[in-house]
């Protein structure tokens, strides 16, 4: 048979990770934390196993949970979404991505995303036959060029894709521009994708600002959100979607039919869990010390930091130290420094290469504390 994927590269988030065990650096790559998640929801899905949650879940989700999540969503953005009828629940927020896309696009159908981006993006638009369109944000402080956004929109065009907080820039959207985002695509079909994976980790007394909360995107807005990033159990790979209910009513026609249902104790275990919203809230700032542990630990080192709002990634800046091309730059710090980062040019399509790459700060402080010690050494 012939490739459908001939240039589909092994993923970024795969090949560094095997670099990093193959020259037994710190990992600083691949977004997950390498500190243990808490026991209590742990414990919570044994529970709800011995007490018979092994079966398949309704096919969007326990109601426990989704009534949970629309009471979340109610009280931080002042909306109400239906539970029965407006969130479900998928096998994390990759698939759920993919669910939507493969919802509502028909092939030679363009989606607009902004560059960089999750790596995730731009191949589902392609494997149904659309056509991925990348908008590049502003440099260097990664905000949404309105404008160029304006420019790209097509007659072709069914729909944007936004991530905020955002990986792997840490850049989060405002309310004004959410508002300027309705006005580009409100005499249109466009559906507004909203990855808000790190919705709870934002920085510096800011607030994330969700399409939920905006009253005049109700009807186009679909946000994809993970557990995983919540409760710090990536690989559980739990997540939800939230849209209304016309948009819903589609994209459950496509999940019944891929995913169908998703881990039963895994739901159950998280809507008790939830019941203290502590347990996310406090997430903003238990990382805000470790993005400013690993900058003070890199302050004599030959690495800059770019500012970050929110997400657990921050952008290094290494052109004062060398000229190597990022992919080039973080193969050579894997190996020569001991420290595993992602180059920002394998999120990137149309950005460039501004020397930069990605550290991930989701991890114990002596993790950071070592990988700084090692990065200082570079002169
Ligand atoms: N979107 C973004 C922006 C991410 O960084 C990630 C990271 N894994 C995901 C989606 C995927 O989330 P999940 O692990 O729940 O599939
Ligand atoms: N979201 C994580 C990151 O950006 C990892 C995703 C993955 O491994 N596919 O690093």
């Amino acid at each position: 048979f012939q490739s459908k994927f001939p240039d589909t590269p092994t993923s970024i988030f795969t090949e560094m990770s095997q670099l990093a065990i193959q020259h037994k650096a710190i990992n600083l790559g691949q977004g997950f934390a390498d500190y243990p998640m808490d026991p209590l929801l742990i414990k919570g899905v044994t529970k709800a196993m011995e007490e018979g949650y092994n079966q398949y879940a309704p096919s969007s989700g326990y109601m426990i949970l989704r009534e949970r999540l629309s009471e979340k969503t109610l009280k931080e953005h002042g909306q109400f979404f239906d539970p029965e009828t407006e969130i479900t629940i998928t096998p994390g927020a990759t698939i759920a991505l993919f669910t939507v896309i493969a919802t509502f696009i028909r092939p030679g159908e363009e989606v607009l995303y902004f560059d960089p981006a999750y790596d995730s993006y731009r191949p589902s638009v392609t494997a149904v036959g659309g056509i991925p369109v990348s908008v590049p944000l502003n440099f260097p402080d990664f905000s949404l060029d309105m404008q160029r956004l304006q420019s790209k929109i097509s007659s072709k065009t069914r729909m944007i894709i936004l991530n905020t907080p955002h990986n792997p820039t840490g850049s989060t959207v405002t309310r004004e521009q959410l508002l300027a985002l309705y006005e580009l695509i409100k005499d249109t079909d466009i559906i507004l994708m909203c990855d808000e994976v790190y919705e709870h980790v934002i920085f510096d007394h800011q607030q994330h600002h969700s399409p939920l909360g905006q009253p005049l995107l109700r009807d186009r807005t679909v946000s994809v959100h993970s557990f995983g990033k919540m409760f710090n159990c990536t690989g559980w790979k739990t997540g939800y979607i939230i849209a209304d209910k016309a948009l819903t009513t589609e994209i459950r026609k496509v999940h019944q039919n891929n995913a169908f249902s998703t881990f039963s104790a895994v739901q159950i275990a998280i809507a008790n869990y939830m019941e203290d919203p502590d347990t996310y809230e406090r997430l903003s700032g238990f990382l805000q010390n470790k993005r400013n542990l690993l900058e003070d630990a890199l302050k004599d080192s030959p690495l800059k930091p770019l500012p970050v709002k929110g997400s657990y990634f921050q952008l290094y800046s290494y052109a004062g130290f060398s000229h190597l091309p990022e992919k080039d730059f973080a193969v050579w710090l894997n190996k020569e420094a001991g420290v595993t980062s992602i180059p920002l040019s394998a999120l990137t399509e149309n950005f460039g290469d501004h020397q930069l790459i990605r550290f991930c700060f989701a991890k114990k402080d002596e993790t950071l504390l070592k990988a700084g010690a090692r990065l200082r050494e570079l002169g």
